[in-house]
């Protein structure tokens, strides 16, 4: 007898780059393929890939001066691939997902939604879009399943999801959304197999410091509250980004250094954060290279840190104490020293971490007698996107989902 091997395949369309990966369906779903499309619309455009080893693969430039282009040269390539004959289902990561609660199967239906959703993320949807398109076009019998980054946090109180703005934009939609869902929902099922109560039954803080960066206050395994809000350039300061400003800045600066409203936008999205405090760099790791040396570097690290605290003694009286605390991304799962300087003085909300635990980026890093437990876990948006795929096509025994 011969098994027929399946697959699913994943897609994270990012503002210049499209992240793939196969996954062969089963239990575990096993990681076939992955690679990405880098610097598109950029000079030196290319696709890097790695076998399921982990074993990095020939490099391809390529010409691709956006998006469509770059899914064009992408289907292309991978159609090109032996595993691609095997792919049952695309599952692309869609940042905004305004009332979806859950994943979805693309229909002409979904499709005409997102693009009337545009206007609310303009920087992500167009371009998820067009991913999904071309697929769709290449082939219109592969079913896509469209992955909300909002999802998580749908269930968020109403007092956390209003704004204190006058009441007729709420009608219009103009709310918290809150994002990193895809790594929330993963970071939860990761706690459930890790057999921490609080995954169901607690006070969990989820801390996602990657480039992009926000924490969450989860209860009873439901977001309480975020900290991103109607954009992602809400809440804590991130790499280029600069998370919450006073909103009398905007026509301050209209007024003092004519700033559009283009310009105000790249200014807090691109030009901002730790990039825009210490004007050397977005990158942590470089940032801590340099704090001892460069003054700015110092700021903006320490600037980070003092943030990060505040939103977790936020999230932590906004539960009522706190049971798990969980570091993630690229800082969060790497960086011993970040995590400490944020954790400093917080004994008071029963956080106590273990030095040489933290040191090793270990599984849990606080100590034995610490009445929170504080985890380092490697988040996964791909994995959550592949299994949300199987889940919603009822394909191959992925992981069931842990309640
Ligand atoms: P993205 O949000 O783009 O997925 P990541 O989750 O990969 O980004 O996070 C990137 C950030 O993680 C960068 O600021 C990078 O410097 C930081 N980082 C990665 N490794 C380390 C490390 N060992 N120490 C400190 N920061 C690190």
């Amino acid at each position: 007898m011969t098994t027929v091997q399946t697959s699913v395949l994943t897609i994270n369309g990012g503002s210049s780059s499209i992240k793939f990966v196969l996954y062969q369906t089963g239990e575990p779903l096993e990681r076939r393929l992955y690679g990405k499309v880098d610097r598109i619309g950029l000079s030196g455009t290319n696709l890097t890939f790695h076998d399921g080893t982990g074993k990095p693969q020939k490099r391809h430039n390529i010409v691709a001066s956006d998006h469509k282009s770059a899914a064009k040269f992408l289907i292309d390539w991978l159609e090109g691939r032996d595993g691609f004959v095997s792919v049952r289902a695309v599952g692309h990561r869609v940042v905004h997902g305004m009332k979806h609660s859950q994943p979805e199967l693309v229909t002409q239906k979904l499709l005409d939604e997102l693009h009337r959703l545009r206007p609310y993320d303009p920087d992500h949807l167009p371009r998820e879009i067009e991913l999904i398109e071309a697929f769709r076009q290449r082939h219109p019998q592969l079913p896509q399943v469209a992955c909300f980054d909002t999802a998580f946090h749908r269930a968020l109180p109403r007092v956390a999801r209003l704004l204190p703005i006058p009441r007729r934009f709420d009608t219009k939609g103009i709310q918290r959304y809150g994002f990193h869902g895809l790594s929330y929902a993963y970071l939860m099922e990761e706690l459930a197999r890790l057999g921490d109560p609080a995954a169901t039954k607690g006070r969990v803080i989820l801390a996602h410091l990657g480039n992009g960066a926000s924490l969450a206050a989860v209860r009873n395994g439901k977001s309480l509250d975020t900290s991103m809000g109607f954009t992602p350039t809400a809440g804590l300061v991130m790499s280029t980004r600069s998370g919450d400003l006073d909103p009398g800045l905007a026509p301050y600066l209209a007024r003092t250094e004519q700033l559009t409203t283009k310009e105000f936008y790249e200014m807090v999205n691109h030009e901002s954060g730790l990039l825009g405090v210490s004007e050397i760099s977005p990158d942590m790791r470089d940032l801590l290279a340099q704090e001892a040396a460069d003054v700015r570097a110092a700021e903006a690290v320490a600037l980070f840190c003092y943030q990060a605290k505040k939103w977790l003694g936020a999230f932590a009286a906004a539960l009522g104490g706190l049971d798990t605390l969980v570091f993630s991304a690229g800082i969060g799962e790497n960086s011993p020293s970040i995590r400490a300087r944020i954790c400093e003085g917080l004994g008071f909300l029963g956080i106590e971490l273990n030095t040489s635990r933290n040191a090793a980026n270990a599984e849990v890093i606080s100590t034995d007698a610490s009445p929170a437990t504080v985890r380092v876990i490697r988040t996964d948006e791909e994995l959550m996107i592949a299994r949300s795929v199987c889940r919603v096509l009822g394909l191959g025994a992925a992981n069931k989902k842990i309640e």
